[in-house]
């Protein structure tokens, strides 16, 4: 099913904008791996084309990383991570290189996210202003523990050996070399949850970008350089899932896994962790509920509710896929949502008119167009949107279900796409059973004027995040991460940083 371009408001008519020469240039230079500080072929000599999704022609030729180019990035990583260059390194120092390296992303920021606009199809204004501005304040904001990573004083008073004495204190060390393995919805700012604590930390790291947006992560190579860090305490691998991803997490000489993508390939990533009982992270899928009670006042609440499901075309795991809007109000804020939908401009990342660029991948577009074909077929009704853009690049129109039921797979399974199912709700206990019909439990967003709605209902809810007049929000100090198959622990803040984080406990017999 397809809409042809015309029949749109779109961006596409325009003439794009022209990519800068700081950008040019980095896409005619030979994109290889970053392996112990130095840039090289992948051992099989293997590549793959990585594609500007607005309209499905290669844009780089990358090196793929496999198996034996995994071996060779971890023993790099395990001789840094050895290394007194690194492993002695005074704390302040290790803020002061995460500090050069905010300073070099700020400065080529708009570099960096037209990279990504021509990598992963965003706009290029989102690009700038949310994922390398948000990337900026995470490296800052984790630049300033190094120097704060305390252990605490064990008051001992255990009888067991009653004639002895004993000083007990714990410290914290780095738990050692890290595997990265990151999805493509934000490729820059997911390596930046990653890298900024596990470096704030200690660790080295063994990063594997997605294959589909492997080009900000190649950039970020230079600039780690250039900020000082010694080689080999990043490594950068691009490759596929099956064989570079599987290799990284089976590692033997990694010591933790860190993982954002979809909760099918979190297990997988899980088990093969098992082996050497890696640390394990996990940032996974969600499908979270937007709820809006009748006291609302409509205009905030119906922006709210589409860039809760819009933003990022849909392409983000705490998306408000969920719409749930209590009875009285729910014709209103529905038709206000799908007047959003309608309006939206479609179009390639690089023009800065463009609200919602392609889907990341062909594949993406069928797999969102496969729901919502289901979804048709199941007795929704599509009041916005449903189609797919006639034209070479992967455009989905944003796309608003009524009569849904919670037997259909548009409203059971994460679609990753600019998909939202409405239902309505009658009462508080109603829509939190309801809200929690889910098997995972990354986010939801309330939206009331009353307190005592506010204060009644988050507690019920059995998701990471709970946000109130607001959706999407992350600040780098506040956790993030799921219940249920949303996952295992939390990115930013303190927690981030303690997951990279082991503790020893001193017990001295004086
Ligand atoms: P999507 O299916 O939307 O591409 P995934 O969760 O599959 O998202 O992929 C996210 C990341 O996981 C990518 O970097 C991908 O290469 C990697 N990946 C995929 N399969 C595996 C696997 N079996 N082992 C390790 N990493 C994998």
């Amino acid at each position: 099913m397809s809409a042809s371009a015309e029949s749109h408001r779109t961006t596409l008519a325009n003439p794009p904008n022209a990519m800068s020469s700081e950008v040019a240039e980095f896409l005619a230079k030979p994109k290889k791996l970053f392996i112990g500080g130095q840039w090289h072929d992948s051992r099989s000599g293997q590549t793959f084309d990585t594609v500007d999704p607005s309209t499905g022609r290669a844009i780089a030729t990358v090196a793929e990383g496999q198996a034996e180019d995994i071996d060779r990035a971890v023993a790099a990583a395990r001789k840094a991570f050895d290394d007194s260059a690194w492993s002695r390194m005074r704390p302040m120092e290790r803020e002061r290189l995460l500090h050069n390296l905010a300073d070099l992303i700020e400065k080529h920021a708009d570099t960096i996210a037209e990279i990504e606009a021509l990598d992963n199809g965003k706009s290029v204004v989102i690009a700038r202003h949310v994922d390398v501005k948000h990337a900026i304040e995470v490296y800052r904001y984790m630049a300033g523990w190094p120097s704060k990573i305390e252990g605490q004083t064990l008051p001992l008073s255990g009888s067991l050996l009653p004639d002895q004495t004993f000083v007990g204190y714990s410290l914290r060390e780095p738990v050692g070399v890290v595997g990265a393995i990151i999805a493509w919805n934000f490729p820059f700012l997911l390596a930046t949850w990653k890298l900024a604590p596990a470096l704030a930390a200690g660790c080295t790291v063994v990063l594997k970008p997605a294959e589909e947006t492997p080009l900000s992560a190649l950039f970020l190579g230079q600039l780690i350089t250039q900020a000082g860090f010694p080689e080999g305490v990043v490594n950068i691998v691009p490759g596929f899932g099956d064989t570079a991803g599987a290799a990284l997490s089976s590692h033997p000489d990694v010591d933790k896994v860190t993982f954002t993508g979809s909760t099918e390939v979190g297990r997988l990533i899980a088990r093969a962790a098992a082996g050497n009982m890696k640390k394990v992270t996990l940032e996974l899928g969600g499908k979270s509920p937007t709820i809006v009670f009748g006291d609302v006042d409509a205009d905030a609440a119906i922006a709210g509710a589409a860039s809760a499901i819009f933003f990022n075309h849909g392409q983000t795991c705490c998306a408000g896929s969920r719409l749930y809007v209590q009875s009285k109000r729910f014709d209103e804020i529905v038709e206000g949502v799908s007047e959003v939908a309608r309006k939206l401009k479609l179009g390639p990342g690089l023009n800065p008119e463009t609200q919602i660029g392609p889907l990341v991948s062909a594949t993406q577009r069928e797999r969102v167009m496969s729901y919502i074909s289901q979804g048709m077929a199941d007795g929704a009704k599509a009041v916005a949107g449903g189609h797919a853009l006639d034209t070479d690049g992967y455009f989905v129109e944003p796309t608003v279900f009524t009569n849904v039921n919670a037997e259909m797979s548009i409203v059971r399974e994460e679609i990753f796409g600019p998909v939202v199912v409405a239902a309505k709700f009658d009462d508080l206990d109603e829509i939190a059973a309801v809200a929690n019909q889910t098997s995972y439990g990354l986010a939801a967003s309330i939206w009331t004027k009353d307190i005592n709605t506010v204060h009644r209902l988050a507690p019920k809810l059995r998701a990471g995040t709970v946000w109130v007049n607001c959706h999407n929000v992350l600040d780098p100090a506040m956790p993030f991460g799921g219940y249920k198959q949303s996952g295992w622990g939390r990115e930013l803040g303190k927690e981030a940083l303690n997951s990279y984080l082991e503790s020893k406990s001193m017990c001295i017999n004086i």
